[in-house]
């Protein structure tokens, strides 16, 4: 066996720790509702949590709830009426989609544009992977 050889067998033989999600925790996301509109009271913090711009967290979720909106200082307000279980259900899905790993699920991640593609790329273990853009 050489060398090259050698390594690859070293290196297949560590065992690869896969990081556990349910150890981070997204905030709950604060809703408040005034008439016929829903206060997303701490965008910036989850945003902050998942070490993403809030804007691009906003433009997911006014895309993905097919509401009108804008960001208020730290919060968001959406014009219609969602309650706090469809809001961390997008921003759950946001988070599997924008912030978690593919390979090695920690959410250690940057947003990186190359070109006219966003990529992202893992701190941790180096995955890179294109994201859609919204
Ligand atoms: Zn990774």
């Amino acid at each position: 066996m050489n060398y090259e050889e050698l390594l690859d067998r070293a290196l297949s033989q560590v065992p690869k720790v896969e990081f556990d999600r349910s150890r981070f925790k997204i905030p709950d996301p604060e809703i408040v509702m005034i008439g016929n509109r829903t206060v997303l009271k701490n965008l910036k913090g989850i945003a902050s949590a998942l070490n993403r711009d809030p804007e691009h967290l906003m433009k997911y979720l006014l895309r993905e709830l097919g509401a009108a909106g804008s960001v208020d200082g730290s919060q968001a307000i959406f014009q219609g009426k969602f309650n706090s279980s469809l809001m961390k259900g997008r921003i759950e899905r946001y988070a599997d989609e924008f912030v978690f790993c593919r390979e090695c699920n920690r959410p250690d991640t940057k947003l990186v544009k190359q070109g006219r593609i966003l990529m992202m790329r893992c701190e941790a273990c180096g995955a890179r992977v294109a994201v859609r853009s919204i």
